[in-house]
């Protein structure tokens, strides 16, 4: 649903050094991403180029953590209902991780090469300094390390950084999906080897190129597609990846499919037109609506669902701040049990003939209600 509100629009003026945060839930539970969030924050500051929504969607399992995407959505609508289903697939993720973390998701409209500059950075950081109890924010699409590590200068509530933290959680976030893949190939084939095994990736930033380096280390044949042709020819010269356009990644010829870009990228459209027997990647809500995941099994497609076999960055991050503190170790040990979760979603769905993000639910839902 399409709630152009106006409450939502009015411009909101900055009359001292700080941003001026209003609590818009009511506003966003018009939308349809809306879920019964627990709260939904609107930050403006015009003066330095600042607007950002932070979702915190459900703290029954502990603090809201999820990253900051600074994305140039097409408009505020699109925005907040990024915002709205990025933080409920958190809440889900983290459940399912085991972790004691509940779910959130920021959202600061922007075009990152062009706006992302260090007055918005210091205008976002006074706006999570305002929620320092109940959110926890780190990476996303749009927002590096870098980044990261100036707003942890700047507020404690700052995961996946330089300062005290474990830096850039992609690299666990891809060896999680590398090892997803290979759960969904053994599943699907009864062999999780990748020696000639062809895997599409859509999107070569942080995600997606660490898991092509991984894919290519074990044989695996790559087809290619980024909007940023210097990511792509990097990715043709040094790992002979076979680069295609954007739009023809999702229908192109291979074993896997692997979405590590945006979301929403699969749906109604496209679904009949996709060559890959199994979807299994790092992008958040891969599928525009839940129920995409039965017209993908009615095809005979495995899809792994993004929450689960996504979650290496969210456990890497939520090491930081567990008791005892951050153990590498401990981290790798927790990111090695995504297969075993997903050999479970997969087995039960065939056993029931429900779609794999279906059963992923249930559990989700199962471990949040013991928690409460
Ligand atoms: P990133 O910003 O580093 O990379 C995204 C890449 O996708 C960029 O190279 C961009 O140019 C490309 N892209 C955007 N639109 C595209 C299109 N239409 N076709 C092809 N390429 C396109 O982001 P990232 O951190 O690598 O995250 C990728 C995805 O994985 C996101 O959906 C993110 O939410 C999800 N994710 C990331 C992490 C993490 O640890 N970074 C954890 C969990 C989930």
């Amino acid at each position: 649903m399409s709630a152009s509100s106006a409450k939502a629009r009015k411009p909101v003026a900055r009359t001292g050094s700080s941003p001026i945060v209003k609590d818009i839930t009511d506003v966003a539970s018009q939308y349809s991403g809306f879920d019964n969030h627990e709260k939904v924050l609107l930050g403006r500051d015009d003066d330095r180029g600042l607007t950002a929504i932070i979702a915190i969607h459900d703290t029954t399992l502990g603090r809201a953590l999820g990253g900051t995407r600074i994305w140039m959505h097409d408009n505020f609508d699109a925005a907040l209902t990024d915002a709205l289903r990025l933080s409920r697939g958190m809440t889900l993720k983290a459940a399912i991780a085991g972790l004691a973390l509940g779910g959130g998701k920021a959202v600061i409209r922007a075009d990152a090469k062009r706006d992302k500059t260090p007055a918005l950075l210091d205008a976002y950081a006074e706006m999570l300094s305002m929620v320092t109890d109940s959110y926890v924010t780190a990476e996303d699409v749009g927002m590096t390390l870098d980044d990261a590590d100036y707003l942890r200068a700047r507020t404690p509530n700052v995961a996946g950084t330089r300062i005290g933290g474990s830096g850039n959680p992609s690299a666990f976030t891809a060896e999680g999906v590398f090892l997803g893949i290979r759960a969904a190939l053994n599943h699907k084939h009864g062999s999780d080897s990748l020696k000639d095994r062809r895997i599409a990736i859509q999107g070569l930033g942080s995600v997606g190129r660490a898991l092509a380096d991984r894919l290519a280390g074990e044989g695996a044949k790559l087809t290619v597609a980024d909007i940023d042709r210097q990511r792509c020819a990097d990715a043709a010269t040094g790992l002979g990846a076979e680069v295609v356009s954007a739009n023809r990644i999702l229908t192109a010829e291979a074993d896997v499919l692997a979405p590590c870009a945006l979301g929403g990228v699969i749906n109604e459209a496209n679904i009949a037109g996709l060559h890959a027997g199994i979807v299994a990647g790092s992008a958040n809500n891969q599928l525009l609506r839940h129920e995409d995941a039965a017209a993908l099994k009615a095809r005979g497609i495995l899809y792994a669902p993004d929450y689960v076999i996504n979650a290496g960055g969210l456990i890497n991050v939520a090491a930081e701040i567990e008791p005892g503190g951050y153990d590498r170790a401990r981290v790798l040990a927790k990111i090695g049990k995504i297969p075993a979760t997903l050999e479970k979603i997969f087995a039960e769905a065939d056993r029931t003939g429900r779609a794999t993000n279906d059963i992923a639910l249930a559990m989700a839902k199962a471990k949040i209600s013991a928690g409460r």
